[in-house]
C-alpha cells in the first residue's frame, strides 16, 4: 500500500520558532520517505542534540534522539547491526561539525550506506545562538556581542576531503528541490552527506530567508536576485561515470572548486557522486561472508530459557593480563 505523507507525521508537540528553516527540512524528509514508499518499520532517523535534532520525535519511523555530537556513531552502529534498515542521520552544524567533527571525518573513510543531513544555520540555536563552526570569520549575528573571531569550516570541502562518496547542498525553503536531493542521497550506494542552508530567524539575522532571496539586491539591480542557483541547471555534472582515476580526480577537483562558491552565488545540488567505492558493509562481508546473510540484528543471542548462546570466556581469558 502506498505510503501517505500523513503516515509519517506524529502528534508530538513542535516548539520550533515560527519561520524556522527546520520546518522545510522536516517536510522535505517526510515527503521524500513517502515518495520512496519506505517501510516505516524498516527506517530509523537518528539525531544528536540541538533544535534540528528533535526531528525523530516528528517522523513516524523508528528514531533515536541521542547525545550531543554522537549522531554518527549511533546511526552507523544501527546501520551496521542491521544493514537492511534505511538509516537517516540528522542534526545541526554545531552537533556534527563541532563536537562531532571527529566522527564526521572518520565516517567519510568508511562509506557506510546511509544519509547524513546537516541543518546548517551557523549558530547554536538551542543554546541562544552562539557562533557555530560554520559561521564566517568577522560575522556578527544579533546573538553575538562581538564579531566571530574564528574561521569557518567549509562542510562540503571537508566532506570531499574525508572521502564521502555523495556530497550535496540544499536549501530549506526550496522544499521540492530538497526532497529530490534527499531521495538521491538515500538511494546513493555509500555514505551521502547533505548540507542544508537553514535560516534561524531567531538568532541569525544575516543568512535570513530574505538574504538568500536576494531582496536587498533589488536596490542595486532593480529586482531581487536569489543568491542560490542550481548546479544541474548550469551544466554541472558531479557524477563519476566510469571507475577511472582521471575522471575521479577531475570530478573531485571540480567539486572542491565549487565548494568555495558561497555568498552571492551559492550552488545547490549534487557536487560529487562516486558509486564505485565499496561500502563498509561490503568490506565487512568480504572479511566475514556470513555478515550479509545473518547480520548482528538477526542473530539469536539466547536460548528460549534465556541463557546466552555465546561463550566469551575464551576471549576474556585471552585478554587477561597476568
Ligand atoms: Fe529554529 Fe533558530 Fe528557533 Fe532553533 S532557535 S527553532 S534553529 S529559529
Amino acid at each position: 500500500m502506498a505510503l501517505k505523507l500523513t503516515d509519517l507525521k506524529t502528534s508530538a508537540h513542535n516548539d520550533w520558532c515560527p519561520g524556522c528553516g527546520d520546518f522545510g527540512i522536516l517536510n522535505a524528509v517526510q515527503m521524500a520517505l513517502a515518495e520512496m514508499n519506505v517501510d516505516p518499520s524498516r527506517t530509523a532517523v537518528v539525531s544528536g542534540v540541538g533544535c534540528s535534532s528533535k526531528v525523530p520525535h516528528f517522523i513516524k519511523t523508528y528514531g533515536v534522539h541521542t547525545l550531543h555530537g554522537r549522531t554518527l556513531p549511533f546511526a552507523i552502529g544501527i546501520k551496521l547491526a542491521n544493514p537492511n534498515l534505511e538509516v537517516v542521520a540528522e542534526g545541526g552544524d554545531g552537533d556534527g561539525l563541532g563536537i562531532g567533527a571527529g566522527h564526521f571525518v572518520n565516517a567519510g573513510r568508511r562509506n557506510v550506506d546511509m544519509l547524513y543531513i546537516v541543518h546548517d544555520n551557523e549558530v547554536y540555536g538551542l543554546t541562544k545562538g552562539q557562533a557555530s563552526p560554520t559561521l564566517g570569520l568577522g560575522m556578527k549575528t544579533k546573538s553575538l556581542p562581538t564579531p566571530n573571531i574564528n574561521q569557518s569550516i567549509n562542510p562540503l570541502l571537508l566532506a570531499i576531503a574525508c572521502g564521502y562518496t555523495w556530497v550535496a547542498r540544499g536549501y530549506s525553503y526550496d522544499v521540492r528541490h530538497l526532497k529530490d536531493l534527499i531521495i538521491k542521497g538515500v538511494r546513493h550506494r555509500g555514505f551521502a552527506f547533505l548540507d542544508i542552508l537553514q535560516p534561524c530567524p531567531t538568532y541569525n539575522d544575516i543568512q535570513t530567508k530574505e538574504y538568500w532571496a536576494g531582496e536587498d539586491l533589488a536596490e542595486t539591480m532593480g529586482k531581487s536576485q536569489p543568491r542560490t542557483y542550481k548546479l544541474e541547471e548550469n551544466g554541472y555534472d558531479g557524477v563519476v561515470h566510469n571507475n577511472d582515476h582521471a575522471e575521479i580526480q577531475q570530478k573531485v577537483q571540480q567539486a572542491v572548486l565549487k565548494s568555495f562558491e558561497f555568498g552571492d552565488h551559492t550552488p545547490l545540488g549534487v557536487f560529487y557522486q562516486n558509486e564505485f567505492v565499496p561500502t563498509y558493509e561490503e568490506r565487512l562481508a568480504g572479511r566475514s561472508p556470513s555478515y550479509k546473510l545473518t547480520p548482528p540484528a538477526d542473530q539469536e543471542i539466547a536460548r528460549p530459557d534465556g541463557t546466552p548462546l555465546s561463550n566469551i570466556k575464551k576471549l576474556l581469558d585471552e585478554l587477561r593480563v597476568v
